[in-house]
């Protein structure tokens, strides 16, 4: 049973993806119900996230549910609560990241490594997504989001956000050190913007002078383009190497750079994702062994890293480059998604 607090509607419009690396349609499809310990939201934004490109060409391997709603950047108020919800307020505008569930019971969850959860589900992968009017998430997963926040503002950081926010965590910097961002797009803008509330020094790596200009207006102190010169050796002429380095970007050759332009000791942490056909990189293992350089991986955020990388952009820390599209106009932006033509970070509403 559902304890319901306004009139919802028994049909809602959502794009809907029906066969791999087809456009989405846009259709009407029933609004879900929440079960016990879920809620309801009516999603009010949604970001159009690069991992949905993949999700929905079915580039990595493991295939999406079918037909599938994507979208994990969802901002929207609590519609509708399921039983047994206690801990939320009808009306309370609430965030639902790419983790939508995990175990809790687990040797990684228990080391509150639920970002690796063997079980864990994931927003419009797994489960429904947000390009819709509404979804279903549990109370339990989704970020709690003050009333000052603009919801169509915070979407980006619900993804690209938690998911910078915990690369940087992850590659260990103090305030004072150096850190190459590589890729200057939807993450890579926001990762500097958290780099430099974190106290960090950043070089940002982009072949687009467009997206570096950006960078440099979000705090980076240098920038290089990675296609005017070598950026390992740019990078290691000009601040004899970095402490650590975070890959946002999507070719493999940056992961491979990325490793290259550090200085002894380094860390390299890797939140971007080539898709399965390109999963691969060369490095050298004598750099790695007589530098000790250390590369980590990072998988989007736990709860405790959404929280803190949301209060960062309620604070005006951090605040994703958006441009607002609707519903309707999803097909075009990842067409503009797959030419490499997007500046900053597109977020959807449903009408
Ligand atoms: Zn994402
Ligand atoms: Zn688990």
């Amino acid at each position: 049973m559902t304890d319901q607090l306004r009139p919802i509607p028994t049909i809602m419009r959502a794009a809907v993806a029906r066969t791999l690396g087809q456009p989405l349609v846009i259709e009407d499809v029933p609004v879900p119900t929440p079960g016990p310990g879920e809620i309801l939201i009516e999603v009010i934004a949604c970001g159009i996230c690069h991992s949905d490109l993949h999700a929905v060409d079915g580039d990595w391997g493991t295939p999406p549910m079918m037909p599938l709603i994507p979208g994990h950047e969802v901002a929207g108020r609590v519609a509708a609560m399921g039983d047994g919800v206690t801990d939320l307020q009808p009306g309370q505008l609430v965030g639902v990241p790419w983790m939508f569930w995990s175990c809790g019971t687990c040797e990684w969850c228990l080391a509150g490594m639920e970002t690796i959860c063997p079980s864990t589900e994931s927003t419009g992968f797994s489960k429904a997504g947000g390009y819709a009017e509404y979804l279903v998430a549990p109370a339990a997963f989704v970020a709690t989001l003050p009333e000052s926040v603009d919801p169509i503002a915070i979407a980006p950081v619900l993804c690209a956000g938690v998911t910078t926010y915990r690369g940087l965590k992850r590659t260990g910097l103090r305030p004072g050190q150096w850190l190459a961002v590589l890729g200057v797009g939807g993450l890579g803008h926001i990762a500097v913007q958290y780099a430099t509330a974190m106290g960090l020094r950043v070089v940002a790596l982009d072949v687009d002078d467009e997206k570096l200009a950006l960078a440099t207006s979000l705090g980076a102190e240098r920038v290089v383009n990675s296609r005017a010169a070598d950026p390992v050796a740019a990078v290691r002429d000009q601040l004899g190497g970095t402490h650590g380095s975070l890959v946002t970007a999507a070719a493999p050759i940056a992961f491979e750079q990325a490793v290259g332009l550090l200085r002894p000791g380094g860390t390299a942490v890797y939140i971007g994702l080539p898709g399965h056909a390109r999963d691969t990189i060369n490095t050298s293992i004598s750099r790695l062994v007589e530098s000790e350089i250390t590369v980590r991986g990072s998988n989007v955020g736990t709860r405790l890293d959404l929280q803190e990388a949301v209060d960062f952009a309620v604070r005006g820390r951090v605040a994703a480059t958006v441009r607002q599209v609707t519903l309707d106009d999803v097909n075009d932006v990842f067409a503009d998604m797959r030419s490499g033509r997007i500046v900053g970070r597109v977020v959807l509403t449903p009408r």
